[in-house]
C-alpha cells in the first residue's frame, strides 16, 4: 500500500512578499522547527506533556498497587494494601452500562463506581475542550504519542495512509463503538443490573490485570502489532481502533470550543497542518470542527505568527485558551470530580475484601465467564452468608433497591 510520508525535516522558511509594509507580521522571522526543539537541541516539553507524564506515572502506580492488592488477597490473610478505585478507568463498557442504569433508574453502580466517575469526567472535558481527554489525560494516548514521536526522531518521519485507506480504517473505531452502544441500548435496566452484579463484572478488573500478567501468544502478537503501527503512524490505536476515543469525539462535536485561524495574519507556511497529530488541514480552515481535534494545542505551538491560531470557546471569544489556562481547568475538573465522588460515597467499590477473595478463588471457573448480554437477565449475583451480597431488584418500573 503506498504511503505518504510526514517528514520531520523543517521546510524552507516562507519568504515575506517583497512589497509588504515594514510592520507586516509576515516579516516575522520564522524559527526552524519552532514546535520541536529547545535551544539545547532537546525536544521542547510543554505543559500538556508534563500533565501526560504525571498522569501516566499515576496510572502506573495505580496498576502496581492493584497488582499488589490482588497478590495480598490471594496469598496473605491480613490485607494491608487498599484496592485503588482508579483502576476502574479501564472498564469503559461497564461504565457506559452504569450510566444507562443511573439515567434510567437513579441507581449508581456500587461495584465499579469509579469507572462511571472517570467516564463522566472524560465526557465533561471533551464537551468543554474538544477531545482533550485523549491528548491530556489518557495514558494509552500518551503512550501512542511517545511512540510516534520516537518513530519520527529515529526514522526521521511518520507515515500517513492514503486518504481512502485512512477513511476506511477510521470507520473501525466507530463500528466498535456502535456495536457496544447497540448491545447496551438493547439491554433493559434489569439486564444491566444483573450484569453489573455478576461475578464476572465484579472481577473484571482482575481479568484485565490477567490480560497483561497471563498474556497469550495472540494477545502479545496484537500488542506488538499495535506498538509497531504506533511507531510509524501517528496515534495508530487512537485514530483507528479506540472506541472510547470515538465516543469522546462525539462529545467533542457538541463542544463550543474550536481552534480558529486568522486568515489575515496567516502566512500559509503549513506548519500547523504538519504538526497536527490527526493531520487536520488547519492551514486551510477558518475553524476546526472535526471530532478528531484533541485540543492538544500543537498547531498553535507550531505557528510562527503569534495570535494567528487560537483555541476559543463561544461566548469567551476574546480570551483564547492558553496552555496554562487549559491545564488548570482540566486539572481542577479532574480533582473536583474525584473528590466529590469520594466525599459523597460514589467512588469506592462496595465489594468487601472477603467477597473479593471469594470470587478471586474462582476466577478461572466457568462461573466467571462473560454472562449473557442479550437483554435477558444475567445469572443472579451470588448470595453468601455474611459476605455482603447486594440486594435484588424490586421492580424494573419502580426502580431497584438502592445500593
Ligand atoms: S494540532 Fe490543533 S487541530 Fe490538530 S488536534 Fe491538536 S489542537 Fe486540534
Ligand atoms: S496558521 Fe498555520 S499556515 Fe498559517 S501561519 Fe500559522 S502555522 Fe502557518
Amino acid at each position: 500500500m503506498p504511503l505518504n510520508t510526514v517528514s520531520d525535516k523543517a521546510e524552507k522558511p516562507t519568504q515575506p512578499p517583497k512589497d509588504a509594509p515594514q510592520e507586516d507580521v509576515r516579516r516575522t522571522p520564522i524559527p526552524e522547527r519552532p514546535n520541536e526543539a529547545a535551544p539545547n537541541g532537546r525536544p521542547k516539553i510543554y505543559l500538556r506533556h508534563w500533565m501526560q507524564i504525571v498522569l501516566f506515572a499515576i496510572t502506573v502506580a495505580v496498576g502496581v498497587q492493584f497488582a499488589l492488592f490482588v497478590h495480598q488477597v490471594e496469598n496473605v490473610r491480613q490485607v494491608t494494601i487498599q484496592r485503588p478505585p482508579g483502576v476502574e478507568g479501564f472498564l469503559p463498557i461497564g461504565a457506559l452500562m452504569g450510566w444507562k442504569l443511573f439515567l434510567s433508574t437513579g441507581i449508581w453502580d456500587p461495584i465499579h463506581p469509579a469507572a462511571m466517575v472517570i467516564l463522566g469526567f472524560a465526557a465533561l472535558i471533551c464537551l468543554a475542550f474538544r477531545k482533550s481527554f485523549c491528548s491530556w489525560i489518557c495514558p494509552v494516548g500518551t503512550l501512542s504519542e511517545w511512540l510516534w514521536r520516537m518513530g519520527r526522531r529515529t526514522v526521521g518521519r511518520n507515515f500517513q495512509l492514503p486518504k481512502w485507506g485512512d477513511l476506511l480504517l477510521r470507520t473501525a473505531k466507530y463500528t466498535l463503538l456502535g456495536f457496544f452502544v447497540w448491545v447496551i441500548f438493547k439491554m433493559d435496566a434489569r439486564g444491566i443490573f444483573g450484569f453489573l452484579q455478576s461475578p464476572y463484572y465484579k472481577m473484571s478488573d482482575v481479568k484485565m490485570l490477567h490480560f497483561f500478567t497471563r498474556m497469550s501468544l495472540l494477545t502479545g502478537g496484537v500488542l506488538v502489532f499495535l506498538t509497531i503501527g504506533s511507531i510509524f503512524i501517528r496515534n495508530f490505536w487512537c485514530r483507528y481502533l479506540c472506541p472510547y476515543g470515538a465516543l469522546m469525539g462525539l462529545f467533542a462535536m457538541a463542544s463550543p470550543t474550536r481552534i480558529r485561524r486568522n486568515a489575515e495574519t496567516c502566512i500559509d507556511c503549513g506548519r500547523c497542518t504538519r504538526d497536527c497529530p490527526y493531520h487536520l488541514p488547519v492551514e486551510k480552515k477558518s475553524s476546526i470542527h472535526s471530532p478528531e481535534c484533541s485540543g492538544c494545542l500543537d498547531c498553535i505551538q507550531a505557528c510562527p505568527v503569534k495570535g494567528t491560531l487560537t483555541m476559543e470557546t463561544a461566548g469567551l471569544r476574546k480570551h483564547g485558551w492558553t496552555a496554562a489556562g487549559l491545564t488548570i481547568a482540566i486539572a481542577l475538573t479532574f480533582t473536583a470530580s474525584v473528590y466529590t465522588a469520594r466525599i459523597t460515597g460514589h467512588w469506592q467499590s462496595r465489594i468487601s475484601v472477603m467477597e473479593f477473595r471469594y470470587h478471586l478463588k474462582r476466577i478461572d471457573s466457568p462461573q466467571m465467564t462473560h454472562p449473557s448480554v442479550s437483554g435477558k437477565r444475567s445469572a443472579p449475583a451470588q448470595r453468601m452468608p455474611g459476605m455482603g451480597s447486594h440486594p435484588p431488584m424490586r421492580s424494573a418500573s419502580k426502580g431497584m433497591a438502592k445500593p
